[in-house]
């Protein structure tokens, strides 16, 4: 029986250890693809219920991978947490959607303004407002051609740097928008204090709202906070007619989802916009 043991821990050990070490693989294959430009982002739309007109888009980040196939951020975006890649991700993101955004304006494609997820990383970053503010200049592109995605680990974080930098961000005139609102903890607290122009109703409340009097009494609730703080309400995962319906019951502004189009290469997004405006 003893040998038996020995043989399951030395097999669990080198299981671990195989994990250990496909992670450490992953964490030096995203530094070589983020430096070396492997990295893409996807943009998916927003859309104004009120009257259907473009609100903006959602960057995304896709890493294409030429052995692995496609690392969803589900899985990139906890190792890129981990190894401190993030901040750099965020930055990236930053200026490949200026870059792509000038591009589109330069073309006469109408796209209102890209949404950039940033990590509570990135606002322990002092230098960030500077980052912004050279990206913006370098781009002909003015403070809210962009906004910035953060959730509430950015809000909760006891970093000294950055209620700093969320004000200075803020200064800039760049809109934030508070990320998978009503997940977390303490977000009606954190509203008061932050300058934030957005909530964003988390996809798990809209994706139960048609089927739970419960939920959707929720959303409603969101939805009435974001009209007396005058904030602008988008919904998360609308996938269906009957969410699409609900939400504009409710009195909601701003929905993106499958419903209206999956994340889009930047060239399937002018083939949308194209689409969308004929
Ligand atoms: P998120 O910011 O909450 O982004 C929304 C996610 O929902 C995206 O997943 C999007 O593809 C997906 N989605 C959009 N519409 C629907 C729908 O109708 N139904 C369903 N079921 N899903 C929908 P994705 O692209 O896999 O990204 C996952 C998360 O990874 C994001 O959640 C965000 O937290 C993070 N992420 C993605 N790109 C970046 C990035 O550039 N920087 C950082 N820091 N995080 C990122
Ligand atoms: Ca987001
Ligand atoms: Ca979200
Ligand atoms: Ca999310």
């Amino acid at each position: 029986a003893k040998a038996v043991n020995r043989g399951r821990f030395s097999f669990f050990s080198e299981e671990m250890n195989s994990m250990a070490q496909e992670r450490l693989a992953l964490e030096g294959a995203l530094r070589d693809a983020l430096r070396g430009g492997d990295f893409e982002l996807h943009y998916q739309p927003q859309i104004h219920l009120r009257d259907h007109r473009l609100h903006g888009v959602e960057a995304l980040a896709r890493w294409p991978h030429p052995q692995l196939g496609n690392i969803s951020p589900g899985r990139f975006i906890p190792i890129a947490e981990e190894s401190g890649l993030i901040g750099e991700l965020g930055k990236w993101a930053l200026e490949e959607a200026c870059f792509q955004l000038s591009d589109w304006r330069r073309r006469g494609i109408k796209v209102p303004s890209i949404s950039v997820n940033l990590s509570a990383t990135n606002f322990h970053d002092l230098e960030l407002p500077q980052f912004v503010s050279d990206l913006l200049q370098r781009y002909s592109l003015s403070p809210t051609d962009l906004t910035l995605e953060i959730t509430e680990t950015v809000l909760m974080d006891t970093n000294p740097s950055t209620n700093q930098t969320i004000a200075a961000v803020h200064a800039l005139g760049v809109p934030l928008a508070m990320d998978d609102f009503g997940t977390g903890y303490s977000s009606l607290g954190y509203l008061r204090k932050l300058p934030v122009g957005e909530l964003k109703l988390d996809q798990s409340f809209v994706r139960d709202m048609v089927k739970d009097e419960a939920v959707s009494a929720l959303t409603n609730a969101v939805i009435r906070i974001g009209e007396s703080l005058k904030l602008i309400v988008v919904a998360e995962g609308v996938e269906d007619a009957d969410q699409y319906e609900l939400l504009i019951k409710q009195g909601c502004d701003v929905a993106q989802g499958y419903y209206f189009s999956r994340p889009l290469t930047a060239d399937n997004l002018e083939i949308w916009i194209r689409d969308f405006m004929a």
